[in-house]
């Protein structure tokens, strides 16, 4: 590992002072892809743009490598926040003990097999104890997580478990129902099903009531 490290500084992998949530190499300084970073990428995407038999140099594909290599660069993004900051940002001190849902938060993310988006909806609930969120902050978080390559259950219980952990809340709730192109692009599952993933934890675990309630929240359509 530690010659994979040398290897990687050697060929300017590593851009000094700082290093991100991304990789150990420190693509990224202050935030910021490097030149040289996103200049590998780009012939990264060339070659692959050889390899599926097209030719990179056609007029349409000029631009394409350095297109793609910033949309992928916006598409994980995610990487870039903390999701303990984006909650500590907008925290404050409440007495209010009942459920606050978000429903209907849209989000994009990415496949990590396949790279293939998959995308759709979140719900997030909580019971507070005695801290509450900006409920903007809600959506934020969901942005922190879907914006990196991401398998469908694991974006839905980092949610959950961001909200338990950094606001101690009697219970969190997250429901994400999305539709994944890697299956409706590549024709291996069933056309337009939707696949629903939840996490629930605390009261929303152990309270059929309150997760009954939580259920029929989401479940009203607006
Ligand atoms: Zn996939």
């Amino acid at each position: 590992m530690e010659k994979e490290a040398e290897k990687l500084k050697r060929e300017g992998w590593v851009v000094k002072g700082e290093s991100t949530g991304r990789c150990n190499y420190g693509v990224k300084n202050k935030g910021e892809t490097s030149r040289f970073v996103k200049t590998k990428m780009e012939e990264q995407i060339r070659s692959i743009l050889r390899s599926i038999g097209e030719d990179p140099d056609r007029e349409g594909l000029l631009k394409t490598p350095s297109r793609v290599v910033e949309s992928l660069i916006f598409l994980t993004r995610g990487y870039d926040s903390d999701p303990e900051k984006v909650i500590n940002e907008a925290l404050f001190t409440e007495n209010y003990e009942e459920m606050i849902v978000q429903k209907d938060i849209d989000f994009f993310s990415l496949c990590e097999h396949h790279l293939l988006p998959f995308f759709g909806k979140a719900h997030v609930a909580y019971i507070p104890h005695h801290k509450i969120v900006g409920i903007s902050k809600l959506a934020r978080l969901v942005d922190v997580y879907a914006r990196r390559l991401q398998v469908q259950e694991r974006l839905t219980s980092q949610i959950a478990s961001t909200i338990m952990e950094k606001l101690q809340p009697l219970g969190a709730a997250v429901v994400i129902e999305a539709e994944h192109l890697c299956m409706r692009m590549r024709g291996v599952e069933k056309q337009n099903s939707l696949v629903i993933t939840s996490t629930l934890l605390g009261v929303f675990r152990t309270r059929q009531d309150t997760r009954a309630e939580f259920m029929n929240l989401i479940r009203q359509r607006s």
